[in-house]
């Protein structure tokens, strides 16, 4: 239901989060789009009031707000007890999951915490374990697909990081590196690089949209598409503060690296991520032992050229022979980005409209009608679309692209597409720019498939083998099968794994469809477990079930991640749950979701811990 008036969208001039100028008309065209697929209004009053979190009482919960708002200034702390706006990519909330998979007020904050230096920090954390409030950490919250800005436990106090730290501490010309704050956003970055004539010399690794940190991206291990796609391996250096309260009545904030230096570490933290003894950042990414507050990250020399490719496969059983092919191609760096394979109904989706515009039958989308409206499109009838891209000058791009050539055509009925017949707005320019290093905004448009659009990722990790291909995308697309899905497969193939990405667009609002996408995830989870695959990261709702597949040895890696959890966060306020990691406050009271609730929430949490510090 779209108003009949949208507002702008904020631009990165007048908000951190904002949209850069240059892609200011595309936002406004996917807003529109977004707008005019939502069939409810945007809003809804809450209909179970605030969400106070379990343990403590309504009334102790408002004055311990007062005291925070007292502490920050009122305009930093806001009560989450009005209503649930969900929005759209650009201006999403930060209260709640804006693509629920359980009804909008499970995952959801009771108020907003907007920190505005190190030190604000500290003193959050110190107010929570006083309080004993459960809080959550967010960078800017966009990680739609995984949860968003949401808590996994109902009425946690988020922290909005990225608000008001969002400095670009350093851009390091020489070295090729850079320090940034939480609110830092892949556009914000790449404008920021430009603004300062340093593009021609340097790129950013970008995801497929730049919307989100990266901070956040790189600690919940998220990818890009150039050569320095894998952001954690391409950071160097973290400051943490810790979640709990010492002996002293402080909170702790320390550096890795060589940040850890007493003196002058600032001039290598960012070059060599290690520093001496125990490599430490490991534990605060996809985790809940620290709120990160600064990270370095490298960047990578423009290679002096770059040439994006398109090849088209026509079989679905072309997949298996096709990844044989791409593995020595890739780890011989011929392949030298992560490269998308996707599947052909990508390429409808991707344009924006509607399913409803091709099919309006239930159930998965049949394959001779996908092919029937792809021969109506630049990619053509194909089962099997693989974007890449190389780079460097072009004498040496030429003798990689010949060999790759060669080596696709090995399966018969393979094309490739000439980019000069693409048009300015086909799908394999948003590509180029992202592989490129230049934020795009496209990769949205498949949101559109479904009315009030949403989506949810199964993500299992594979060696770059056929065979393994074929046994996910059996299973895949059996289960897709069973709960009447439309599967739209992409694989991503790193240097030695590929990562499957399946996404499932549903109607955020159908709760009925939204318990067939839980099940037919959650039977793909298990399915892919029982032969020997795991998730390299999932939903919030998802989260027990994928760690509870990491179980080898009695559940050795579990027990470590709860004694660091114990150790590192006694109180257990440092987002519960988030990775399956439970405090023990909350331990064997039936938080865990392995599927069919109806409530995120267990049955109350244990008083104390230990003796509070406070
Ligand atoms: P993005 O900035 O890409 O939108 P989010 O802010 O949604 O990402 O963060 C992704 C995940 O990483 C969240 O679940 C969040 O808990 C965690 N996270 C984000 N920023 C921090 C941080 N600064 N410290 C600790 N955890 C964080």
């Amino acid at each position: 239901m779209p108003p009949s008036f949208l507002p702008i969208t904020p631009t990165l001039s007048t908000a951190h989060s904002g949209i850069p100028s240059r892609l200011l008309p595309k936002a406004t065209h996917a807003k529109n789009l977004i707008y005019n697929g939502k069939t409810v209004p945007d809003a809804a009053p809450l209909r179970r009031g605030l969400p106070v979190p379990q343990g403590i009482s309504k009334t102790a919960f408002l004055v311990a707000i007062e005291e925070l708002r007292s502490a920050l200034g009122p305009d930093h702390v806001t009560l989450n007890d009005k209503e649930v706006k969900n929005g759209w990519y650009m201006e999403h909330p930060n209260t709640h999951d804006m693509m629920p998979l359980f009804d909008s007020e499970e995952f959801i904050a009771s108020a907003v915490v907007y920190p505005g230096s190190v030190e604000d920090v500290k003193l959050i954390v110190k107010w929570a374990n006083k309080h004993l409030i459960p809080l959550f950490p967010i960078s800017i919250g966009r990680n739609l697909g995984y949860g968003g800005s949401a808590p996994r436990v109902r009425g946690s106090v988020t922290i909005d990081l990225g608000r008001r730290m969002n400095r670009i501490l350093e851009i390091n010309a020489d070295d090729f590196t850079c320090l940034v704050e939480p609110g830092v956003t892949f556009y914000a970055l790449h404008e920021e690089i430009q603004k300062r004539g340093l593009g021609d010399k340097m790129w950013i690794d970008t995801p497929d949209l730049g919307g989100g940190s990266v901070v956040g991206n790189t600690l919940d291990r998220g990818v890009g598409y150039t050569p320095y796609g894998d952001h954690w391996a391409c950071h160097s250096g973290l400051e943490v503060v810790l979640p709990s309260v010492g002996d002293d009545g402080d909170v702790s904030v320390f550096r890795t690296g060589m940040g850890a230096l007493g003196v002058g570490g600032e001039n290598t933290w960012q070059c060599f991520p290690y520093g001496f003894g125990p490599y430490n950042d490991g534990i605060f990414s996809q985790s809940n032992f620290g709120i990160v507050t600064k990270m370095g990250m490298t960047l990578m020399p423009n290679p002096g050229g770059f040439e994006s490719f398109m090849y088209t496969f026509a079989n679905e059983s072309d997949l298996a022979p096709l990844i044989e092919i791409i593995r020595p191609l890739r780890i011989s760096n011929i392949l030298e980005n992560v490269a998308q394979l996707r599947h052909g109904l990508q390429t409808l989706s991707v344009k924006g409209h509607p399913r409803t515009n091709y099919y309006n039958g239930s159930g998965p989308m049949p394959d001779p009608i996908i092919r029937q409206h792809l021969r109506s499109t630049a990619t053509g009838e194909c089962a099997w679309v693989y974007y890449g891209m190389s780079y460097g000058p072009a004498h040496i791009r030429g003798h990689k692209l010949s060999i790759i050539d060669n080596e696709f055509h090995r399966i018969p009925g393979c094309k490739r597409i000439d980019p000069a017949t693409l048009p300015a707005d086909e799908y394999f320019w948003s590509r180029d720019r992202i592989a490129s290093g230049t934020p795009d905004l496209e990769e949205l448009k498949w949101v559109n498939w479904m009315p009030n659009g949403a989506h949810a990722a199964f993500s299992p990790v594979s060696p770059i083998k056929g065979a393994d291909a074929e046994k996910l995308y059996g299973l895949a697309k059996r289960r897709h099968g069973e709960q009447g899905l439309d599967l739209m497969p992409a694989f991503c193939v790193g240097l030695r794994e590929m990562h499957l990405i399946v996404e499932i667009v549903y109607d955020g609002t159908d709760m009925g469809m939204k318990k067939r996408v839980e099940k037919c995830l959650r039977d793909m989870i298990d399915d892919a477990a029982a032969l020997g695959y795991g998730e390299y990261r999932t939903h919030l709702a998802l989260m027990d079930q994928v760690a509870g597949t990491y179980n080898w040895n009695d559940n050795a890696l579990m027990k470590f991640n709860n004694t660091l959890k114990d150790a590192l966060d006694p109180n257990g306020i440092l987002a519960p749950g988030r990775c399956g990691i439970w405090p023990k406050r909350y331990r064997n009271r039936g938080w865990e979701l392995k599927g069919g609730e109806t409530s995120t929430e267990g049955a109350g949490v244990a008083p104390i811990a230990g003796e509070s510090k406070i």
